[in-house]
């Protein structure tokens, strides 16, 4: 019994600040001491002597079974057993939960039992739980926003990226029609705005099957590819982007920097028309992302589009001075060269001279073999002219079987030696239905005149040759002649050579 009380007392202590219920029960079951803290507790001190078993049941009903199973497995076992978190409903239908204790005296068999109300702090945790449930969903919300927020400025930052690298390609497809410059522009734009290791333009020579690199930053220059050579090849045989995320493993990879970790190859295509491919190689201090990808063939379009632009203006601009037969210059493109030449060697004091050239019996050519033959012939002067000529030279179409080659840096003697060059190599050369000219060969009479030897001004250059070339044809024909010499003083024609 002093046990019991023992046990009571210590109860009645932890009581004091929680509200509970303590039972001593004999071990028989009976109960011996009941204290409640609480007010309604009172009415149990008339239950000493009777069953705690019975108790249990009487108050709980069916749900005591956890209750009574514990307190039989505590008496059993002679171990403490406790019940943390016991569900009761009141009468007002109020949701309680009681930590249940049972404690034996292995002894006599007797047993204290606690019952703290735990209503409170279940509560408290319930919220809590709610709360840090709510707290966490908040913070996958807040999560999700955060990193879709990146994403945007992610997105962002690449738009504007993509903005810039694609102003670079346009606006310098507006600025220059030199392929070179386009096409360096556009490689500049791609590594400085994306920061690539290396990146590249390669288009298609079609004739010699390869791909020849026009313009690069971070590979060595140069390169021509075979047909068939290279992730670059493969772009431009498939029509698609190919893109290697390990070179190492893939065997059509050509190494062309020591540390290239993947590759990117999108064909260039113009009017359906394979032109080329933009190649971009990184290294593993800025790898490729899903969004190069993306980028880069986005822009593909825009560089093939600039491209061709940059050659149909490039090509525009040669047929603007280009004569459409003989692909010599046309006479309009003479005349502005005439006059730039003219007033350079004006200034500087240089020589400058021209020659013009006319094919002898032409008509006659055009009546015994036909124009289309006479057109041949007339592709075959032009050639020979070209042949003839130096770079700084301008070869022209004049008009009709009427040919110029305007000769900078150039003096009359000089001239005349060229012109005649010129008139032997046609005058001996085996043009199909020449056997029926005159001498039975196709030839060309040559008017020269040379600045400042015998003109003082460009339309003086082309009047003085233009009256050579008359006398030429009044003469022989098939020769080279000058314009009379003012220190002959009496205009006599000046046959040179033929
Ligand atoms: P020559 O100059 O020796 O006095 O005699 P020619 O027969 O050449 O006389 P002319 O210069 O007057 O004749 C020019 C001829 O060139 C007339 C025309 O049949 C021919 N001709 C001019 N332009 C072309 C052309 O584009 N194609 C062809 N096939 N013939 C042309
Ligand atoms: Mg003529
Ligand atoms: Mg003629």
């Amino acid at each position: 019994m002093s046990d019991v009380s023992g046990y009571h007392a210590m109860m009645e202590a932890l009581l004091d600040s929680v509200p509970a219920a303590t039972l001593a029960v004999d071990g028989n079951g009976n109960i011996l001491q009941i204290t409640s803290s609480r007010r309604r507790g009172a009415a149990w001190r008339f239950k000493k002597g009777k069953s705690f078993p019975r108790l249990l049941r009487l108050v709980f009903g069916a749900a005591a079974d956890p209750l009574c199973e514990a307190y039989e497995t505590a008496a059993r076992t002679c171990q403490p057993v406790r019940l943390p978190r016991f569900e009761h409903e009141t009468v007002r239908g109020l949701v309680e939960y009681f930590s249940w204790s049972f404690v034996p005296n292995c002894e006599d068999g007797s047993m204290a039992v606690c019952a703290l109300n735990v209503t409170e702090s279940v509560c408290l945790e319930q919220e809590f739980s709610a709360v840090s449930q709510q707290n966490a969903a908040a913070n996958r919300d807040l999560l999700a926003a955060v990193s879709k927020l990146d994403f945007r400025l992610m997105d962002l930052d690449q738009a504007h990226k993509k903005l810039a690298a694609l102003y670079r390609i346009t606006s310098v497809g507006q600025r220059t029609a030199d392929e070179d410059e386009v096409l360096d522009e556009i490689v500049a734009g791609i590594t400085g705005e994306f920061g690539y290791a290396c990146a590249a333009v390669l288009l298609l020579d079609e004739e010699r099957q390869e791909l020849v690199m026009k313009a690069s930053r971070g590979y060595p220059p140069n390169v021509r590819l075979p047909y068939g050579r290279g992730i670059t090849w493969h772009a431009v045989i498939t029509r698609e982007m190919v893109y290697v995320p390990d070179v190492s493993i893939d065997p059509r990879y050509i190494p062309a920097i020591g540390n290239g970790v993947s590759e990117l190859a999108v064909p260039l295509i113009f009017a359906d028309k394979v032109i080329g491919v933009l190649d971009v190689e990184t290294t593993a201090e800025r790898p490729l992302h899903a969004y190069d990808r993306d980028l880069i063939g986005s822009l593909a379009g825009q560089v093939a589009l600039t491209i061709a632009h940059a050659k149909h203006v490039a090509r525009v601009e040669v047929q603007a001075v280009t004569d459409g037969l003989t692909g010599l210059y046309n006479y309009r493109y003479f005349l502005a060269q005439l006059d730039h030449e003219f007033k350079r060697a004006a200034r500087y004091s240089r020589p400058l001279s021209l020659i013009l050239i006319d094919i002898d019996y032409f008509k006659r050519y055009n009546d015994n073999n036909g124009h289309s033959l006479g057109n041949e012939v007339l592709r075959q002067v032009a050639e020979v002219m070209r042949q003839a000529s130096r770079d700084v030279d301008f070869a022209v179409r004049y008009g009709g079987e009427e040919f110029i080659v305007l000769l900078p840096e150039t003096n009359l003697t000089e001239a005349c030696a060229f012109a005649e060059r010129l008139r032997s190599q046609i005058a001996s050369q085996p043009f199909v239905g020449c056997e029926k000219q005159p001498g039975k060969s196709l030839t060309v009479s040559i008017g020269v005149s040379g600045f400042p030897f015998d003109a003082r001004s460009d339309s003086e250059l082309l009047e003085h040759a233009d009256a050579a070339l008359y006398l030429a044809k009044r003469t022989t024909r098939n020769c080279v002649m000058t314009y009379p010499a003012k220190s002959d003083g009496d205009g006599r024609p000046q046959a040179t050579y033929g």
